[in-house]
């Protein structure tokens, strides 16, 4: 390609971020000229509502595109010209690609996570599956499933007021019968009846120790996938391997969505195999 690829970063408290060297690395295995930027609203000393001049400040400064992360994926979708029908559906976006003079907003969460359950947990059972956590993460989850063809998905959180929204908003586009908020208190009967369990919320982060789902709820023929990767190992997932579940770690899908950004800021397949090796040893 005959120009250098610029990207960025936008979110708050990003410094631990691993995408600007997952994104670098594989640049310089492709013999791309790649910088991926920090642009962290709290050294900019902006709120989250400028979000929308920070990404018309980077389309006018030749940048490629964007990544966006916590908490600007929802704000900052009213601001861009187009959106991709999962961003859409989302009301979020992840990546924004600026071509043409115009910005367009994609959400590469799930597409991520679609290729990680693809990969990660081929051929399991997806006619149920309960899905903890309605936030950015557990609607980007919810509209995978239901793209790579889950039955029903049960959605629990404990703000009713979101699951209610990810729920309506969902159910519009995949049909109302295959997404419903779980009842309270009715989270051990749910995972009694699914064939799989995704956790999307923040618990099983440093800063959020412990676990959300009792081990007592697990059993060896249900499938645990885990979204959050920091760490790697959670709580629960140490406590469904120990019942002897089949499980995905939250490192595949956040590799899998740099992926599905990589490919549209540079236009290059990028090597997931080998960005999924990079990130191991990061
Ligand atoms: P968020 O704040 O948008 O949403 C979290 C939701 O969890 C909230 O709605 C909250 O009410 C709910 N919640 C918290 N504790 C709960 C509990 N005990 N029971 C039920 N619901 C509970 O956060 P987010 O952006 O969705 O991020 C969630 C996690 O996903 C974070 O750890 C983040 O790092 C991770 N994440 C991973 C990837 C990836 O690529 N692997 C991508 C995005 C986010």
């Amino acid at each position: 390609p005959p120009d250098a690829t610029l990207v960025g970063l936008i979110g708050a408290g990003i410094g631990p971020s691993l995408s600007p060297a997952m994104h670098e690395r594989e640049a310089d295995e492709l013999g791309l000229r790649y910088q991926y930027r920090r642009l962290d609203l709290l050294d900019l000393d902006l709120p989250p509502e400028r979000v929308g001049d920070l990404v018309e400040a980077a389309r006018l400064t030749g940048y490629t595109g964007l990544n966006l992360t916590h908490p600007v994926k929802q704000i900052a979708a009213a601001h861009l010209d187009t959106l991709s029908e999962e961003a859409a559906v989302l009301g979020a976006v992840n990546t924004v690609l600026f071509t043409g003079g115009k910005s367009v907003g994609y959400n590469t969460d799930a597409s991520g996570f679609a290729r990680s359950a693809m990969t990660g947990l081929a051929d399991a059972a997806l006619d149920r599956v309960v899905l903890l956590g309605a936030g950015g993460a557990g609607a980007a989850v919810a509209h995978a499933l239901l793209g790579i063809g889950a039955g029903t998905v049960r959605v629990f959180d404990l703000d009713a007021d979101r699951t209610a929204r990810l729920v309506d908003r969902l159910g519009a586009h995949f049909g109302r019968d295959r997404i419903r908020a779980g009842a309270t208190g009715g989270l051990e009967a749910a995972i009694r009846d699914a064939d799989g369990l995704v956790h999307a919320t923040p618990t099983g982060m440093r800063e959020h120790p412990g676990t959300a789902v009792p081990p007592a709820f697990l059993r060896p023929d249900l499938w645990v996938a885990e979204v959050v990767y920091f760490p790697l190992e959670t709580a629960l997932l140490a406590a469904a391997r120990a019942a002897g579940c089949r499980v995905l770690d939250g490192g595949r899908m956040a590799v899998y969505q740099a992926v599905d950004s990589f490919r549209l800021f540079t236009g290059v397949e990028p090597d997931a195999d080998r960005m999924l090796r990079h990130f191991d040893g990061l």
